[in-house]
């Protein structure tokens, strides 16, 4: 199970966002790479630290996530998590500490520095599923145009930073004297130039080719979610590695079948002669039209639960219920016959209301389906 955000920072889910933005702030100075060199934990802690703060930090994340918990972000049947990487995280230093850390660039760990790997940009695309599509999970085929290496790009060692793909500098910040790195303007942080390029190729030596693209997506996705496609966005020029596809997922409105989290719910309109005498009656699923039984002397307001008809978790545990709540339909007008014979049932003592204890009020009945 994955720690809870508000736990990482050590902080309450009512914490206002400079409570946040402060706790976030004590604990990237405690457990920066750079103070603690070669210390994985302190790494560990200091990339959960920027994960959180990541999500906590953003209105819109924030929101997602105090709703759906870490299945709002995490990947799920093949995508990569939510995860960040070391660059992620310095990038977000720019506003939180007035670029106290380098402004954007990056931290050279434990002496050695990384190697900057030039990453091509990543692709955004939506997708439109229905709720049938999210209940039992689909394969999209996808057209894209990502940038991709020109066939026939040569490349030379960068002479501004001999291929290392970095210029460092001594810099004072607030934990004393610091080697920073920062990209090679020249080449990108790629450490290679273009030497020759095909007619066609922009100046990376990338040109634009349409592909499609299988995306898997796992049953019981959210509206608002985004999915990873690793490798999938713009190649970079070079040695470098492709940016990713990501995927945000849409879901479209279904005529009769409401989403609320993994249940569903379904309006049933019933007559009254239906009510009183039962009947059977068709209706929606996310798997196609089922007939359910309605028992006669039903009482308008009844919520009928067919267990595991509705959404699938996305974490894989059990599937969520269809509730199908029983409306009866009262006829506005009545003709002669029609109102002599109600009018004939007015002083009838069996039609006067007797509710039961089991016949609970609609709002005992939304109060235990959510408890
Ligand atoms: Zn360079």
């Amino acid at each position: 199970m994955k720690e809870d955000f508000y736990d990482i920072l050590g902080v309450s889910k009512n914490a206002s966002d400079s409570e946040i933005k402060k706790a976030y702030r004590k604990m990237a100075l405690k457990y920066h790479p750079d103070k603690n060199p070669d210390d994985k934990e302190a790494e560990e802690k200091f990339k959960k630290a920027a994960e959180a703060y990541e999500v906590l930090s953003n209105p819109d994340k924030k929101a997602r996530y105090d709703q759906y918990g870490h299945q709002a972000f995490d990947g799920a049947g093949g995508f990569g998590g939510g995860g960040m990487n070391m660059d992620d995280i310095f990038s977000q230093f720019g506003d939180i500490f007035g670029g106290a850390f380098g402004g954007g660039g990056f931290s050279g760990f434990g002496g050695g520095g990384r190697q900057r790997v030039a990453k091509g940009s990543n692709l955004r695309i939506r997708v439109k599923l229905t709720i049938e599509e999210i209940a039992n999970g689909v394969e999209k085929k996808i057209k894209v145009k990502r940038k991709v290496q020109a066939p026939g790009t040569t490349y030379k060692t960068c002479s501004t930073c001999n291929g290392s793909g970095q210029v460092t500098r001594i810099t004072n910040t607030i934990l004393g004297r610091m080697q920073t790195a920062s990209p090679c303007q020249t080449c990108g942080g790629a450490g290679q130039t273009i030497d020759k390029k095909p007619d066609g190729a922009d100046a990376n030596g990338l040109m634009v080719s349409e592909e499609t693209v299988t995306v898997k997506i796992p049953a019981g996705v959210v509206d608002g979610m985004q999915l990873k496609v690793t490798g999938k966005g713009n190649d970079a020029p070079g040695n470098g590695i492709a940016g990713d596809l990501l995927v945000a997922i849409l879901e479209q409105e279904h005529p009769t079948l409401k989403r609320e989290g993994d249940n569903l719910h379904y309006d049933l309109y019933v007559s009254v002669p239906d009510a009183v005498l039962g009947t059977s009656k068709e209706i929606d699923t996310v798997s196609g039209k089922v007939r359910i039984k309605v028992e006669a002397g039903v009482q308008s307001g009844k919520i009928l639960r067919l267990r595991g008809k509705g959404i699938p978790s996305i974490n894989g545990y059990g599937k969520g219920d269809l509730l199908v709540h029983v409306n009866v339909w009262t006829p506005k007008t009545l003709n002669k016959k029609q109102k002599e014979f109600f009018e004939s049932m007015k002083e009838d003592e069996h039609f006067a209301p007797k509710p039961e204890s089991s016949d609970k009020s609609f709002f005992e009945k939304v109060k235990d389906m959510f408890s």
